[in-house]
């Protein structure tokens, strides 16, 4: 029986010029068929925006680097990116965005264009996988984290993944292993640094300082052992355990407002 080879569609947030997603894009190629759409200029942080008071603008990119492999860029989100992946070319079996430059752990999910571009995968209904890579003194080595990815993707295509989950990966600068982890109570206390301009005017940089868990069974654990993390994350936001506490305080309603 021939197996017909499975189309990926790969996505980012750090724009299409970027290596990460040039390294993911070749590695990804000898598993299955690629499709690149990626942003035209850095998306880092936008999250799950997506744009719809404006049109967009899709354009074959060859100057990408990435030879054969159809590559588009998008002047929009990366969640546009997937949503335009999807529905104008060949509907791919599977989303996968990165590699991103810097790791994606614990509350950088919620901030992550990278993570929301595998988030709007999930939302239309296809496996998604997020790759980020932390740096070696600001070095980015791409070679055992696409070597992984290419492995890991071929076996997510063959075993699927449930409903409303993704894996988010984050590959340590020098790799000796991998693990299974689960996202760490890792936050930044969000500050504002505030400087002057040439004019003398104020103005702000939003920075945080970084309240790092290094629990073992972590993902920001596991980097530091120096292995790859891959969390599966699903998209079940609702605190369960909390119903019944929540709805002991929860005010009526002035019957005045009730039809
Ligand atoms: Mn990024």
């Amino acid at each position: 029986m021939i197996k017909r080879r499975k189309t990926v569609l790969v996505v980012n947030d750090d724009g299409i010029f970027s290596p990460g997603i040039k390294a993911l894009g070749l590695a990804v190629a000898q598993v299955a068929d690629v499709l690149v759409v990626a942003p035209d200029v850095e998306q880092s942080g936008v999250g799950h925006g997506i744009t719809f008071r404006r049109p967009l603008r899709f354009k074959h990119t060859a100057a990408a680097g990435f030879g054969d492999i159809p590559a588009y860029r998008v002047d929009g989100t990366p969640a546009d990116c997937v949503v335009m992946g999807v529905n104008l070319l060949n509907r791919p079996d599977m989303v996968v965005s990165g590699i991103n430059l810097g790791a994606n752990m614990g509350d950088d999910l919620t901030h992550s264009g990278t993570v929301a571009a595998a988030i709007e995968g999930v939302s239309l209904g296809l496996p998604a996988i997020a790759f980020s890579q932390m740096s070696n003194e600001g070095e980015y080595d791409f070679t055992a984290g696409a070597a992984y990815a290419a492995k890991l993707v071929a076996r997510v295509l063959e075993e699927g993944l449930p409903p409303r989950t993704l894996l988010n990966v984050n590959i340590p600068p020098h790799v000796v292993g991998a693990r299974v982890t689960r996202l760490s109570d890792h936050r930044y206390e969000d500050t504002l640094v505030t400087r002057q301009d040439p004019e003398g005017r104020d103005y702000h940089w939003v920075s945080g300082k970084p309240k790092a868990e290094y629990a073992h069974d972590s993902d920001f654990g596991a980097v530091e052992d120096g292995l790859i993390s891959v969390t599966p994350v699903r998209l079940e936001l609702t605190a369960h355990d909390l119903l019944d506490t929540v709805s002991r305080y929860l005010p009526e309603v002035e019957s005045s407002v009730l039809l």
